[in-house]
């Protein structure tokens, strides 16, 4: 087999890479860069059978509307269900590719390759590593990973049941440079969430991703508990309607405890799209919450939100009752270079605003160094490359066997 790191060996995000075995070629992961700097790659010119995408995370699936529309990309039912609800609520084109979906665990064909996807916990919901044979040859790659999420066990089954035989391993080394020493795990977030919003005088928000379910249902979980009622928008709601055909384990909008906030933008989406919300619109008027409603007791709500929440967030600021704002995503948001990210410069203020009580709770979507090391002793691979990180120079003093690949440079096994 032939490997080529098109993007992705010493960046997060952007992720490309190409497994050719004889005539057939398939791409793992096709993403957009995170960052500006980032190197172009011509992918509409790239001569594949087939691409694999390991989740629903823009930096994993991002270019999938520059490939020609006959090549299949092979994708989770739901992450699929995940990226089109994004497109529609953004006024996006419709992804024109042809979606395959695979099952966990269910090995497939395409061409000579042996393909197994294998369910792992990561902030995004729906993610899978990839097992590909051929040629009497194994490649796994890791895709997005964690240990310590609400799926964590599929982590440590994968560390106590390790698939033999691995060649080679491409394994995400996001946390390489990054720590994970405040909350070290999904229910540490929660906890906080829940300490926050207790004993809380005016409402509170948390800024996060409404795909990051996870979170949603710690959020959901501090507020059963306290007492408190989880405001979410209609972008949120029908992203738990996708999630709840696969799991009734997360909160849906007709649960007690949950209220949804319509905005008008939102609204007239749902209106403008009756075919795909089909009766959403109906079943969620019974359970709005008015703005009214919000302002008469602010105590009783915790509003998920994001970074554009910030107006909302306005109106609640007091003296004698800041408003809390527990942010609950990535820190390096809020470093000034996000311009782009409508609404952060508004929470940035926040943070030095006595009208605000500003409070961090978040746990990341990738593993730490130790986890990985855990993953890649029990793997044993031949070779380990790493991909999805901006330290693959220093992958040599925590991991055996590594091969530092460049972007385009070519390696055979
Ligand atoms: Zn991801």
């Amino acid at each position: 087999m032939k490997i080529t790191i098109h993007r992705g060996s010493n960046e997060i995000g952007g992720t490309c890479i190409q497994v050719t075995s004889g005539t057939a070629s398939i791409l793992l992961d096709i993403g957009l860069p995170l960052s500006d700097n980032s190197p172009f790659i011509d992918v509409a010119n790239l001569k594949v059978d087939a691409v694999l995408v390991s989740h629903p995370h823009q930096d994993h699936f991002g270019l999938i509307d520059r490939l020609s529309p006959e090549i299949p990309v092979y994708i989770g039912e739901l992450g699929r269900n995940l990226i089109e609800t994004t497109s529609v609520m953004l006024n996006k084109e419709w992804h024109g590719n042809q979606f395959r979906h695979f099952k966990a665990w269910v090995p497939f064909r395409i061409g000579t390759f042996m393909v197994t996807p294998y369910l792992v916990d990561h902030s995004a919901i729906d993610a899978y590593a990839f097992l590909v044979e051929a040629e009497g040859k194994r490649i796994f790659y890791s895709g997005d990973i964690r240990a310590h999420g609400r799926k964590g066990k599929l982590f440590e089954h994968m560390v106590k049941h390790p698939i033999p035989d691995i060649d080679l391993l491409f394994l995400e080394g996001t946390m390489m440079q990054r720590s994970n020493d405040l909350f070290s795990n999904e229910k540490a977030v929660e906890r906080k969430i829940y300490e926050v919003i207790r004993k809380q005088k005016n409402i509170s928000f948390i800024i996060s991703s409404s795909q990051n379910i996870d979170r949603i249902v710690s959020a959901f979980n501090a507020c059963r508990r306290a007492g408190k009622i989880m405001v979410i928008d209609i972008y949120t709601a029908w992203v738990l309607e996708q999630v709840r055909q696969v799991t009734e384990n997360v909160p849906g909008m007709e649960w007690p405890e949950v209220r949804v906030y319509a905005d008008h933008g939102l609204d007239k989406k749902l209106k403008a799209n009756p075919e795909y919300f089909g009766d959403l619109r109906r079943r969620l008027y019974r359970h709005r919450v008015k703005w009214q409603e919000l302002i008469a007791a602010p105590s009783a709500f915790l509003y998920f939100g994001r970074m554009s929440s910030f107006r909302k967030i306005n109106v609640f600021r007091n003296d004698i009752a800041p408003v809390n704002i527990i942010y609950s995503q990535w820190l390096g948001y809020l470093d000034g270079n996000h311009a782009d990210y409508f609404g952060s410069d508004r929470i940035v203020a926040f943070r030095e605003d006595p009208k605000v009580n500003f409070v961090y709770a978040h746990t990341s979507g990738h593993a730490p160094v130790e986890d990985l090391q855990r993953l890649a002793a029990a793997l044993k691979p031949k070779h380990l490359i790493p991909v999805h990180t901006e330290k693959a120079s220093d992958y040599g003093r925590f991991f055996e066997n590594v091969v530092v690949l460049h972007d385009g440079e070519m390696m055979e096994i």
